[in-house]
């Protein structure tokens, strides 16, 4: 296993080192190897996605990230921003699948604006296309089109899905539903769009060969409000670039606590990109206050989808419950109550659980 490490920019160095902790406590047989992506390649290099990561990110099995960005970046030309090595390394990789769980630890109900009755013990996991759509349909652009004798600017975008993308995405959620509690939910709009047609299509010629796994089938805006109404009703959903964008960032925020929340991007080899949902935090950027917890989660999901290591997975998922239920939060999702710890404590803390069995 060759692991391409990216710490990035703010809080990523200090939530990066405390995951590899907990990867090495593991006695798995890996290398790391660190780069540099973001803001600190900028000024490092002068390129946020230098060469040298480019190499190491193609070469490597799995690719763990910290986040990128901050204020210190922000005025340099577009070429130059941090997510321009975000972009980069996405695109060099091929990542079409973006899986994204929500999930919410009973200890942390009262941090959802929900009613702790509603979504206590979600757990949710969100598939969403990513290299297709609306967001890269051709033609698209403003142009100034003839319109009843006048010239008028139209703004132009293109949603289209070829049926291999959808299969492909198809595919990728029926084996995580496989890995889960085994209901696939398709989200799509065919009352008006019949580019979601066929995606509605495929899924069903994708069913059969996942007889043990339940599909059905809802509109996007239906799917929105569910997600507020009764959100354990979803094991998995499957959706498009654009619904998923909106509805993942919709789920994310059912949880309340965004140093909870792990992500992984997949290639058609199963090579991913793990990182937290969470930005860069640089308001508490080297305070020893971040939630390292999304990013030794986001460890476990590539332990899962790249290495097929389901029992570590598990140890290290267990490891994190455990430690809510001692009682132990970041400043994040701290409540009176319970016990404040910094970033480096909590990564103690896993490890403590980690070697315990716990
Ligand atoms: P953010 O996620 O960095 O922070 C939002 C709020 O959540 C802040 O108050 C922050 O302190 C808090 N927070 C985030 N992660 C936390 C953690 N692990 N523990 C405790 N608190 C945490 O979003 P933002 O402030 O909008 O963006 C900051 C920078 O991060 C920007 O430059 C943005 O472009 C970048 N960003 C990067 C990524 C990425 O690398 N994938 C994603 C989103 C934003």
């Amino acid at each position: 296993m060759r692991i391409c490490v990216l710490p990035g920019d703010g809080i990523g160095p200090e939530i990066i080192a405390q995951a590899l902790r907990v990867l090495q406590s593991l006695d798995l047989e890996f290398e790391t190897e660190q780069a540099l992506l973001g803001g600190c390649a900028v000024d490092a290099v002068g390129d946020p996605f230098p060469e040298a990561t480019r190499k190491l990110a193609l070469a490597a099995d799995a690719v763990l990230l910290g986040a990128v960005g901050g204020p210190k970046w922000d005025a340099l030309p577009r070429e130059l921003r941090p997510e321009r090595g975000l972009l980069g390394i996405r695109k060099l990789l091929g990542l079409f699948a973006n899986l994204r769980p929500a999930v919410l630890y009973p200890e942390l109900a009262n941090a959802s604006t929900l009613k702790p009755e509603v979504v206590a013990g979600l757990d949710i996991l969100i598939v969403r296309e990513l290299t297709g759509d609306i967001y890269f349909g051709q033609p698209r652009g403003i142009e100034t089109r003839e319109i009843d004798g006048l010239p008028r600017r139209v703004g132009v975008n293109t949603m289209i899905y070829s049926e291999e993308e959808i299969r492909r995405i198809g595919k990728v959620a029926f084996e995580a539903a496989r890995k889960r509690q085994r209901k696939l939910c398709s989200v799509d709009k065919i009352n008006v769009l019949e580019t979601t047609q066929l995606w509605r299509d495929v899924m069903n010629e994708l069913a059969p060969a996942y007889p043990d796994v339940e599909l059905t089938h809802m509109l996007v805006d239906n799917a929105a409000m569910q997600l507020v109404r009764a959100p354990r009703q979803f094991d998995v959903i499957v959706t498009g670039n654009m619904f998923g964008d909106i509805l993942s960032d919709e789920a994310s925020m059912l949880t309340g606590s965004i140093g909870m929340l792990p992500s992984a991007s997949l290639d058609e080899t199963g090579k991913g990109l793990y990182e937290p949902c969470h930005g860069s935090a640089p308001d508490i950027a080297g305070k020893d206050a971040a939630n390292p917890l999304a990013t030794i989660l986001s460890v476990a999901m590539m332990l899962r989808y790249s290495f097929a290591l389901e029992d570590a997975a598990g140890r290290i998922e267990n490891a994190v419950k455990s430690v809510l239920k001692r009682g132990l939060r970041t400043g994040d999702i701290y409540e009176p109550g319970t016990t404040k710890v910094g970033t480096a404590e909590m990564g103690n803390a896993v490890l403590e659980a980690l070697q315990e069995g716990r």
